[in-house]
């Protein structure tokens, strides 16, 4: 039976069948009977790359496979959510080699976009820290990837979008801890300059990331807050939280009740937020111990914020452009937003480094990378088309797992689409766009 589904940016959302095959053979037969299918793990994507007319679902593909303590490697099937990998090797000294600005990712998701954090440019994709992965391909054959056995399939599935198979399991390392603190410290830029020289200051360390607040102009474009972070060592936090090191914060998360009027989110109340917020850190320099929950899930504790935006939803605008052309390129794209006052609630900018030239489906490369949330109302589609336009010129790059509105041209794979089975709504609006060209 057909519902209604979409992800977390609630738009487009789109009639489709859902599946939830718990094991290989109901898999296989799905992909035998079917056309225009894609998996899906936690909706997670704000796009439409996790829909189709068929959508095969992870969730019933919960379990943990092996966690060696000693080594710091999990094995799990690809629906477990990473918040819950977090409540097991948490306690034991380990952490995620890569986690999303979201803890409520699926593991085959996070390896389907290839996700990054705040480390991209110490630490690379997820990608990297993978040893090997399970995948029903369009044949509906299991197979075992790693990068010397079925060494084209693992590279294609990296950042493939779903379009490859359905990956059942992932297996990757850990990273060690000593304590779930972050030492974190916390600087405000003027304006884009300042915040770029923040960042080239901040190579050594290995978490990055600038929060900016859009509706600034003139000189005063880019201002923003840069926090940078490790993971605290025991002898480096206050002595009163030495004895629960490891322990996982309990934390109360209200939630949006329901949708917003999408009136209330607007330039002005934006305005509001980004003072307060850009005020909140009170001087320019600051140092303090958050949890990890705070550090890398800011946007969790609030359950369901997407419904700020209101029943019509919004959209993320996520791109990356080339280190040398960086700076221009982020200073007319943040002037364009400023200009179209469609003043973006959430923008994040962080710095990539060189990726894995193996990952060719992977969305980062060396430079620097902005992701921004856009309310969907008429205005949109056209400062969406005026932002393509820079990204054009300036070669750069969108990521597909946020993408609802972009052209085709500015992904990384699109010329080149393969017909199988898997075959998102995402290609589907690709392919008409390339045909109207
Ligand atoms: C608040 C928030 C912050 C975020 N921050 C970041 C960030 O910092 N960095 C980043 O990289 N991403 C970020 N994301 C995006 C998110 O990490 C990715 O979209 C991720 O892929 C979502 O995983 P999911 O399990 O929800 O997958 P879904 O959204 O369900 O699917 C995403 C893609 O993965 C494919 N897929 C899912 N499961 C499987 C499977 N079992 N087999 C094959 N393909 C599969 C789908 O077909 C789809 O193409 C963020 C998202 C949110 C909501």
């Amino acid at each position: 039976m057909k519902k209604k589904i979409g992800n977390w940016g609630n738009y487009p959302v789109i009639e489709a069948e859902e599946f939830a095959p718990g094991t290989v053979e109901e898999v296989s037969k799905i992909i035998h009977e079917n056309q225009n299918i894609i998996p899906r793990g936690n909706g997670r994507c704000y796009g439409d790359a996790a829909l189709a007319d068929i959508v095969i679902s992870s969730k019933k593909w919960n379990k943990f496979i092996s966690f060696d303590r000693k080594e710091g490697i999990l094995h799990a099937e690809s629906g477990v959510i990473l918040s819950e990998i977090l409540e097991i090797i948490v306690p034991s000294g380990w952490f995620l080699p890569v986690t999303p600005g979201t803890k409520f990712i699926s593991v085959g998701g996070a390896l389907a976009s290839d996700v990054h954090g705040k480390n991209h440019h110490s630490e690379g994709c997820f990608s990297e820290h993978v040893l090997a992965f399970e995948i029903v391909n369009e044949k509906g054959q299991h197979l075992v990837c790693t990068r010397t056995s079925n060494a084209d399939l693992f590279w294609s599935t990296v950042g493939g979008m779903g379009l490859t198979g359905f990956i059942t399991s992932v297996k990757f390392k850990l990273k060690k801890i000593e304590t779930s603190l972050i030492r974190q410290e916390t600087l405000r830029a003027k304006n884009l300059k300042e915040a770029f020289q923040i960042f080239e200051e901040s190579a050594e360390w290995t978490y990055t990331v600038a929060w900016i607040d859009c509706l600034q102009t003139g000189d005063s474009i880019g201002k923003s807050i840069i926090m940078r972070g490790e993971h605290a060592l025991l002898d480096e936090i206050p002595a009163s939280k030495r004895k629960k090191a490891l322990a996982i914060p309990s934390k109360f998360s209200p939630m949006v009740p329901t949708f917003f009027p999408s009136f209330l989110l607007n330039p002005f109340t934006i305005k509001i937020f980004n003072t307060l917020f850009y005020k909140k850190t009170g001087r320019d320099f600051r140092k303090d111990f958050p949890t990890y929950e705070d550090f890398f899930y800011p946007l969790d504790s609030i359950r369901h914020w997407n419904r700020i935006y209101g029943k019509d939803g919004f959209i993320q605008y996520q791109m990356v452009f080339p280190k040398e052309v960086s700076f221009e390129a982020m200073r007319e794209l943040l002037a364009a937003i400023a200009k179209a006052k469609n003043a973006s609630f959430l923008a994040v900018l962080k710095l990539f480094g060189k990726n894995n030239s193996q990952a060719y489906n992977s969305f980062p490369y060396e430079g620097y990378t902005l992701a921004l949330d856009f309310k969907l109302d008429q205005k949109l589609p056209r400062l969406i088309e005026t932002l393509d336009e820079i990204v054009l010129r300036y070669k750069g790059r969108i990521y597909l797992t946020k993408d609802a509105m972009s052209r085709p041209e500015l992904s990384s794979y699109t010329k080149n689409i393969p017909i199988t089975p898997f075959f998102s709504h995402q290609q589907k609006r690709y392919l008409q766009k390339l045909k109207q060209l």
